[in-house]
């Protein structure tokens, strides 16, 4: 039988960031993913200012497009653009940035098996038990990486408390699509509840997507239709169509029990209002490597809602000032100042909206009543 450290399930950003992490300080670790890498994870492979702060490894290799503007529009109607000095977001695509993140865990000097699923868990005080493709592993810790649908949560009695939004994306020729997309992303405000529509272009082609409440589920297809159909694309053009969940927890909910530490989606660490995850996981990741890495378990939790939980809530707040006021939040957005705000929450400049300073602190103080 074999022994690690650490085993972690799940080989996305959350679970390869975990392993570079803890092989780097020494431990003995296992990532384990079921899929063959390189393999693909629906997404819109936007990584965010403030996640390339938080990423293990420079991505530049794995870049397709860096994004400096945003054009926002309002449910197909008016919209404004603006911005920014430096790359707001890098595109890449999960399916080779994730095989890159693999190829570094590995490196880091972390046993890494994909094609291998984990299964038959069992978290007693002596230890973890697993069949990892079939065969026993024994480690001390178990990091659950293993995304909205994984196994880890249920088996440590967690998950609890995770709202689950849902979101559908596919692919176009960058050529097919209307307007200059060199460096801006489009987001379309307020055409489905609980989300937005997005238009982020990559190398050689754009990824269009739609993100909601899980009610929303039985119409993406029609909301996706919709956000191809206003760009000057018909629906049946849009190719690799792929849905998936957003789990989103409530704040506070516990992200640790035992021996069991759950980072990224496993834990629902999505952004609210953002829909994007990547930079919580690998916040989650650092956080869960240094807790094993110290020997405080039991601390995680706290460290990841102190981490995590303000701009968490600020997100939680827009995103029902949005819904229920979509053209008063619309119209406050577009207002002088507010746009560098969200770019600096965004690069990890501003850690929350009501640290702003300067014109922008109006609008947004009414978005914050908004809420309610
Ligand atoms: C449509 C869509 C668009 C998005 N766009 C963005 C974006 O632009 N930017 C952004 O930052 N975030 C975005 N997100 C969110 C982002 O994709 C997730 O937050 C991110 O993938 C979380 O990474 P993870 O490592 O926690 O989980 P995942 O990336 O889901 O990885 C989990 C891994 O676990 C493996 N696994 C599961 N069960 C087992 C098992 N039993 N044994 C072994 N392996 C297992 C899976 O094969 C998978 O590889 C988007 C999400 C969606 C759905």
């Amino acid at each position: 039988m074999q022994r690690f450290d650490v085993l972690v399930v799940g080989a996305g950003p959350a679970g390869s960031s975990t392993a570079i992490h803890l092989a780097r300080a020494g431990a003995r670790v296992l990532l384990s993913d079921k899929a063959v890498f390189p393999r693909d994870k629906p997404c819109g492979g936007g990584l965010t200012g403030r996640a390339l702060k938080r990423i293990p490894v420079d991505p530049s290799p794995v870049v397709e497009r860096d994004i400096d503007r945003f054009q926002l529009r309002l449910r197909y109607g008016s919209s404004f653009t603006r911005g920014h000095d430096e790359p707001l977001i890098r595109m890449t695509q999960r399916r080779r940035l994730d095989a890159f993140l693999l190829e570094h865990a590995a490196a880091a000097g972390a046993v890494v098996r994909d094609g291998t699923r984990v299964e038959a868990l069992d978290v007693d005080d002596a230890g973890i038990t697993a069949l990892v493709g079939g065969e026993t592993v024994r480690a001390d810790v178990l990091v659950g990486a293993d995304g909205a649908n994984g196994v880890v949560a249920r088996s440590a009695g967690l998950g609890e408390g995770i709202v689950r939004g849902v979101a559908l994306e596919g692919n176009v020729p960058l050529a097919a699509l209307r307007g200059d997309l060199e460096r801006t992303a489009v987001i379309e405000l307020a055409v489905l509840p609980g989300g937005y529509g997005w238009v982020f272009p990559k190398g050689d082609h754009a990824n269009l997507g739609v993100g909601g409440w899980g009610s929303e589920g039985p119409r993406l297809r029609d909301h996706l239709a919709r956000l191809a159909h206003a760009h000057g694309v018909a629906f049946e053009a849009v190719t690799d169509l792929r849905g998936h969940r957003l789990p989103m927890r409530r704040l506070g909910t516990p992200a640790g029990a035992g021996r069991v530490l759950l980072v990224g989606d496993a834990a629902g660490l999505v952004d609210p209002l953002s829909g994007d995850g990547m930079y919580e996981a690998f916040v989650s990741a650092r956080l869960a490597a240094d807790a094993i890495v110290v020997g405080d378990l039991d601390g995680y939790s706290a460290a990841l809602s102190a981490a995590l939980d303000r701009h968490a809530a600020a997100s939680w707040a827009a995103k029902r000032a949005f819904d229920r006021y979509p053209r008063t939040v619309f119209a406050a957005a577009r207002a002088p100042g507010v746009f560098r705000v969200v770019a600096g929450l965004l690069c990890g400049e501003v850690a929350h909206p009501a640290d702003a300073r300067g014109v922008a602190r109006g609008p947004l103080k009414l978005i914050a009543r908004l809420a309610g």
